[in-house]
């Protein structure tokens, strides 16, 4: 089924050992995805910009340090593949919108520094919906990217390029955002591992804002370690960020291998009685469930009355908070600028209707409306109380279970264009990501299993806030016991 030929998969620490021992080099290594992106993603697209010579000439510089026994970072030479709503300094970040087109940040994201003083290679960035609203990758300014699994489907979205880019072969591992499931529904769509931390674990600074109490950026990998590594470095305190948490970053790693004997899983109630979960998806899940349970785990049902409001609920908040935050591209201090301009006014709306693709004129409309001075009470406000009450859902929840257990989403990847003239169609594939952003808390998606097509199934796990570690842990041992990945295709594709 796979539209592509998967290069053999190595995980982090398997590269560090190999560059460590002399057994490959980082230039190689390069050289070869470079190779792989132009054979490629011609037809898969996940790439927007890329950065191939300064790829290169840090691998270069990689291989210099590990000859001349200098002790290299944890990421030295991963290569990795960049959202292209995070800032990265002299490198084009577009967003996939007309609107910034031609932006070169002159400043460098708190994360992707992060990776980049780690040791990891900036290959490139990577399409997105536009300003991230979306969940197929079709909202991009730029032409949509496709499932490496079957290229007539969507890759979900809104980080449907880092999602491909991972599944196929064309970076080791990538960043995404999520602000309602752009991370793990895409990971979910395209068979990999995507991960939303708690929010504020992580910082935004740089992060292009679109719903700015929910965004929170997190990484993908072929694997549940891998996650765990990313998650490592680009985690912690960060000043410039006024909603980053000021708390000690544990070793996510170090919980991985230990046994999950004793720990509740909590099976939401309201998760498994949508209509429009497909029952390929709810039978791949529970039998998730299962084998959690065969590992030691005790299955507990948990009921979340309010996790069906979240949908409503976040298509008010979000496009609030994004209309606020799209009202700086004006024409006037950066971004497009239309030249039918006669004065101040007429730029502005000229600007932004030219600027901006249609669903993020549609939701910066519905924001004005949920803000304006009539309706602010009956909408937004609104909105907040049922947020509150969707949180105190899971308060409750985590008295009772440790970590839960719902399907990443309800399908799996859809047909690209099937969602084109209905976008509440489109906005029902997060139904089950949308209640963790909302609640500020830590979920993953991980592969667990396939549907009759051979396309593949999201596992999703949410866990309390801060509890990375736990999350991670149950991911890991779930992935390690049920190795659903093991039958991918090996190709002859050597790093
Ligand atoms: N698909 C959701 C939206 O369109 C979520 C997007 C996201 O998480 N960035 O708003």
């Amino acid at each position: 089924m796979f539209n592509f030929e998967l290069p053999r998969i190595m995980s982090i620490a398997e590269w560090r050992k190999q560059l460590k021992n002399g057994d490959a080099s980082s230039l190689e290594l390069v050289q070869d995805y470079i190779k792989r992106i132009r054979e490629k993603d011609e037809t898969l697209h996940s790439y927007l910009t890329l950065n191939f010579e300064a790829a290169l000439k840090k691998a270069q510089k990689i291989d210099e340090d590990r000859s001349s026994g200098v002790q290299l970072p944890p990421l030295a030479g991963v290569p990795f593949a960049i959202k292209d709503n995070l800032c990265t300094s002299g490198v084009k970040t577009t967003c996939s919108s007309r609107m910034l087109a031609n932006f070169v940040p002159p400043y460098e994201s708190t994360v992707t520094e992060r990776l980049w003083d780690a040791g990891g290679i900036l290959l490139g960035k990577t399409n997105l919906d536009e300003f991230a609203m979306g969940s197929s990758t079709e909202n991009s300014a730029f032409g949509a990217t496709s499932n490496p699994w079957d290229i007539s489907r969507v890759p979900g979205g809104s980080s449907g390029g880092s999602a491909a880019a991972v599944a196929s072969g064309l970076c080791m591992a990538s960043l995404g955002s999520d602000t309602g499931g752009s991370i793990r529904q895409p990971a979910s769509f395209c068979g990999v591992v995507g991960m939303k931390p708690t929010y504020g674990r992580v910082s935004r600074w740089g992060l292009v804002a679109f719903a700015s109490s929910l965004d929170q950026v997190g990484p993908f990998s072929s694997c549940v370690s891998d996650t765990a590594e990313v998650l490592q470095v680009i985690s912690g305190y960060d000043s410039r960020d006024s909603t980053s948490l000021k708390v000690p970053v544990p070793n996510f790693l170090e919980q991985l291998p230990k046994s999950i004997e004793g720990m509740r899983i909590g099976l939401i109630n309201q998760c498994f009685n949508q209509s429009g979960l497909s029952p390929e998806v709810k039978d791949a899940t529970l039998a998730a469930a299962n084998q959690l349970q065969s590992l030691g785990a005790e299955l507990v049902e948990i009921d979340c009355p309010c996790f069906n409001d979240g949908i409503a609920t976040y298509y008010v908040i979000a496009p609030s908070e994004a209309s606020a935050n799209l009202a700086r591209y004006d024409g006037v201090k950066y971004g497009y600028r239309s030249d039918k301009v006669d004065n101040l006014a007429s730029m502005t709306s000229f600007s932004r209707s030219e600027g901006f693709g249609s669903e993020v004129k549609r939701r910066i409309l519905i924001g004005t409306y949920a803000l304006s001075a009539g309706y602010v009470d009956a909408y937004y406000k609104k909105a907040q109380k049922v947020r509150t009450l969707i949180r105190e859902d899971f308060q409750k929840a985590f008295n009772k279970a440790d970590v839960l257990l719902t399907p990443t989403s309800p399908t799996t990847a859809f047909k690209a264009g099937c969602h084109d003239n209905n976008p509440l169609a489109m906005y029902l594939s997060d139904l089950l990501t949308i209640p963790a952003n909302l609640a500020g808390l830590p979920a993953i998606s991980l592969p667990c299993g396939f549907d009759q097509e051979g396309l593949p199934i999201g596992l999703q796990l949410i866990a309390n806030v801060l509890d990375e570690k736990r999350l991670l842990q149950t991911a890991f041992q779930y992935e390690q016991a049920a190795a659903v990945m093991k039958n991918s295709p090996i190709s002859d594709f050597i790093p």
